[in-house]
C-alpha cells in the first residue's frame, strides 16, 4: 500500500494560471490586461458562491504580481516565489480567514504589518477570505488602511455574503461577481481529471455529480473523492447514485407522472416507498424541484434552449411538460422552496415529506379549479351555496 498521503482532487487540481480557471473568463480577462497594462488596484473583491474559483483567483493574481519573470498574467510556475506558492510559504503573500480572525485586535495586527510593505517579492498580497465575517470595528480598521494604501501592497477579499460588506469598504474596492459554473463546465473538467488521474467514469455518472454540485467546482471535486473512495476501483452508476443519497431518473419520473395525473394515491405510494428506502429526503425533492423547474422552461422555451440538463432527462421530461401550467408549476416550486430547508429540521421529516408531495399533487389543478369557476359563473345565483346559508333563520 502506498504511504504517500491522499491529496484531495481540489488542492491537486487547484489552477495555477488564468488560462486553468473555469468558467470566470470575464474576470481573469480584466485581471490579465490590468497586470499587463500595469493598472492594478489595490483592493478587489471577490463575491459570488462557495467553490467556484474566488480563492484560487487571489492566489493566482498574487503569483502574477511575484513571479520573478513578471509582474505577468503568465507566471512561469519555476522561480522561488511561484515555487513558494505552491507550498503555501510564500511570506508576502498572508492568507487571513475572515471567519476565525474578524476581531478589531487581528485587523489591528494586519495594519502593524502592513506598514513594512513586501520582505521578499515585489508586492505583498492579503488574501481575506469570508470578510464579511469581520466585525464592525474590524471593518472600521481595516478601512483605515485602504483609505491610505501602503505601496506595493494589494487587498484581495473574497465574499460569499457581499451584502455584509458595508459600503465604505465596497467603494474602495473593484468588485468581480463571480458565477456559477454550468453543467458543461463542471462535466467537462471532470472528464478531464478523471482521464489524467486514469479513471473511468461513465459521462452520464460524472453529469450526475456536476448536477448535484449545483454550479460549484469544488464541491463536484469533493463528490468524486467521494465515489472514488466508495468505488473501490471500478465506479458503477448506481453505486454513485446510492453514494450521493440520490434515486434513479425513473424514480424521479414516476413521482413527476403521479404528480401531473393528480394522483394522490400513486404519489403517497411512492413517498412512502422513498422515506422506507432510507434515501435523504431533502436531496430528493431538490431533485424534484430540479425536475419541475426544466418543466417550466421547456414551457417557456419548448425546444430546450433554456434547460441545464442531461439529454436523457430532457427527452424523459418533454412527454410531461404538456400536463402542467406554467402557474401550476411556479406554485409548485415555491411550495418546495419554502420547505425544503425546514424539511431538514423537521421532527417529523417523514411526515412532512409525505404531506410535501400529497400537497403537489392536490395543486396541479388549477386549471380544473378554473374550469368549475367558470361553469359556476355561468349558474344563476340562487343556486350557489353562500345564497342558501343566507336564507337560514
Ligand atoms: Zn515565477
Amino acid at each position: 500500500m502506498s504511504t504517500k498521503p491522499y491529496v484531495v482532487l481540489a488542492r491537486k487540481w487547484r489552477p495555477k494560471t488564468f488560462a486553468d480557471v473555469i468558467g470566470q473568463e470575464h474576470v481573469t480577462r480584466t485581471l490579465s490586461s490590468a497586470i499587463r497594462s500595469e493598472r492594478v488596484a489595490h483592493a478587489y473583491i471577490f463575491s459570488g458562491p462557495r467553490g467556484v474559483g474566488k480563492t484560487s483567483i487571489a492566489r493566482i493574481l498574487a503569483r502574477c504580481l511575484n513571479c520573478e519573470q513578471g509582474p505577468t498574467d503568465t507566471p512561469c510556475g519555476t522561480c522561488a516565489s511561484c515555487l513558494d506558492m505552491d507550498d503555501s510559504s510564500n511570506f508576502d503573500v498572508i492568507e487571513i480567514d475572515g471567519a476565525s480572525n474578524n476581531s478589531v485586535n487581528d485587523i489591528r495586527d494586519l495594519r502593524g504589518n502592513v506598514k513594512y510593505g513586501p520582505s521578499q517579492h515585489r508586492w505583498k498580497v492579503y488574501i481575506i477570505d469570508e470578510v464579511h465575517m469581520l466585525s464592525t470595528s474590524a471593518f472600521n480598521a481595516l478601512l483605515k488602511t485602504l483609505e491610505e494604501p501602503p505601496p506595493n501592497t494589494v487587498f484581495l477579499f473574497a465574499t460569499t455574503e457581499l451584502h455584509k460588506v458595508p459600503a465604505t469598504v465596497l467603494s474602495r474596492c473593484q468588485r468581480f461577481d463571480f458565477k456559477r459554473l454550468s453543467l458543461d463546465e463542471i462535466t467537462q473538467s471532470l472528464e478531464t481529471v478523471c482521464a489524467a488521474e486514469g479513471m473511468e467514469i461513465e459521462p452520464r455518472t460524472l453529469q450526475l455529480i456536476a448536477r448535484r454540485a449545483d454550479g460549484g467546482m469544488r464541491d463536484a471535486q469533493s463528490l468524486l473523492d467521494q465515489v472514488i473512495s466508495f468505488s473501490e476501483g471500478r465506479v458503477i452508476h448506481e453505486d454513485v447514485i446510492q453514494a450521493l443519497g440520490m434515486v434513479e431518473d425513473g424514480i424521479l419520473l414516476r413521482v413527476i407522472q403521479a404528480i401531473a395525473a393528480s394522483d394522490r394515491g400513486a404519489t403517497f405510494r411512492e413517498a412512502r416507498m422513498l422515506a422506507a428506502a432510507g434515501i435523504d429526503l431533502g436531496e430528493f425533492l431538490l431533485q424534484l424541484a430540479d425536475g419541475l423547474r426544466t418543466l417550466m422552461l421547456l414551457k417557456i422555451a419548448p425546444d430546450g434552449s433554456l434547460c441545464e440538463t442531461t439529454q436523457e432527462q430532457l427527452e424523459e421530461l418533454a412527454p410531461l411538460a404538456g400536463s402542467f401550467e406554467e402557474d401550476d408549476l411556479l406554485r409548485m416550486l415555491s411550495l418546495l422552496g419554502g420547505r425544503i430547508d425546514s424539511l431538514k429540521r423537521a421532527s417529523q421529516p417523514r411526515l412532512n415529506f409525505e404531506l410535501i408531495l400529497l400537497r403537489l399533487a392536490s395543486m396541479s389543478r388549477s386549471l380544473q379549479v378554473q374550469d368549475l369557476l367558470s361553469s359556476l359563473a355561468g349558474l344563476p345565483e340562487d343556486s350557489l351555496g353562500q345564497h342558501t346559508e343566507k336564507k337560514k333563520p
